[in-house]
């Protein structure tokens, strides 16, 4: 039987496969209630739905979950999915508590083909996009392995790879994950993209979406950041901050600006000074993190008296600042690490 994962579908596309099928498009909203509510995982449960129509969905359809290969817990509780997917690639996902509530980091790509300088998942390289089913059973397989009440409030896509890169399947994975109907139910405002800069993107995620946005900026200037991601050759930093600026943001929000902290290479009085002065137009806040520093990488994390000193000077700017310490550093702390234990493994 050619079965078809119902995970990959967006409401559309199964609202027209009912139609065809001579079924009431209500029914759609029903049986997607059912697998992301309820999270069933055979038609047969779906007891207010008409057998027959059962029957139909069953011989032409799945609800998969993805094959957890492996979980990892840190000590301070951060929680590593491995999952294997159905051609034999792999994708990892995070756990993060957070005081009384988890965030979730999920992958949107195999690998990935930005080639930035700090990221273990870039040498990897890229293999390829994940699906719309792939993308939002992380979320649902997460959720559902929780035996614990869980206090899952946010989601980010900064996991592997470059989720504007990828943009259509993220945009429908996106509103099934915020579909409050009969999707996963995640707030807007609790769910957030980073992107490495993907200038043509910037405007359509704002139409398309009321989700948080984060750059991952890393430089205040073009050689460096130039040097650190080679997007940055494609979209400057003019242009970047450009596309921040005319960016549809929803109200009382602010894009999010990351700024991994490299030893001699980023962390400098100036650099703060300059990042305060280049972000002085938008509405922005601003997330340090100290470098994790890894094996085959030769970049080091600067001293805390050197992170403290350039969070004083965007604190002195009146930004919010917030620094970001790795979680799970006992266990594979780089993103792409975990999955690269297994490549080597294998
Ligand atoms: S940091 Fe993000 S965009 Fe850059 S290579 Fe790694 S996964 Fe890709």
């Amino acid at each position: 039987m050619g079965y078809i994962n119902i995970i990959d579908l967006d409401i559309e596309q199964l609202v027209s496969w009912l139609e065809d099928h001579n079924i009431k498009p209500y029914r759609a909203s029903q049986i997607l209630k059912w697998i992301y509510r309820w999270q069933a995982d055979s038609f047969d449960v779906m007891t207010d739905i008409k057998k027959e129509i059962r029957e139909q969905l069953s011989l032409n359809f799945t609800i998969k979950r993805l094959e957890t290969i492996r979980t990892e817990i840190s000590k301070d509780g951060t929680k590593k999915y491995l999952f294997k997917l159905k051609d034999g690639q792999y994708i990892e996902s995070v756990l993060i508590p957070e005081k009384n509530r988890y965030t979730l980091c999920i992958s949107s790509q195999v690998g990935c083909a930005q080639g930035c300088r700090f990221c273990l998942t870039a040498k990897q390289g890229f293999t390829r996009n994940l699906t719309k089913g792939e993308i939002v059973a992380q979320v649902r397989d997460i959720l559902n392995d929780q035996i614990d009440p869980v206090h899952l409030t946010n989601i980010v896509f900064m996991g592997m790879g470059e989720p504007l890169a990828n943009y259509r399947n993220v945009i429908s994975a996106i509103n099934t994950i915020t579909d409050n109907q009969w999707g996963l139910a995640f707030a807007s405002r609790k769910v957030t993209i980073s992107t490495a800069g993907i200038v043509s993107k910037l405007p359509s995620l704002g139409r398309d979406t009321k989700i948080n946005l984060a750059i991952s900026l890393n430089a205040t200037d073009n050689k460096t950041r130039s040097m650190l991601m080679p997007i940055n050759r494609k979209y400057p930093i003019e242009k970047l901050l450009d596309a921040c600026r005319r960016y549809q943001l929803q109200p009382r929000r602010k894009i999010t600006f990351e700024y991994i902290l490299i030893k001699k290479i980023n962390d400098s009085p100036e650099n703060a000074n300059r990042l305060a002065k280049l972000l002085g137009s938008i509405k922005a806040k601003i997330n340090l993190i100290p470098f994790n520093e890894h094996e085959g990488c030769s970049f080091k994390r600067p001293a805390e008296s050197v992170i403290n000193d350039f969070r004083e000077i965007l604190l002195d700017n009146n930004y919010t600042v917030v620094i970001r310490h790795s979680k799970g550093r006992d266990i594979s702390a780089a993103c792409g690490q975990l999955r690269a234990a297994i490549s080597n493994n294998a």
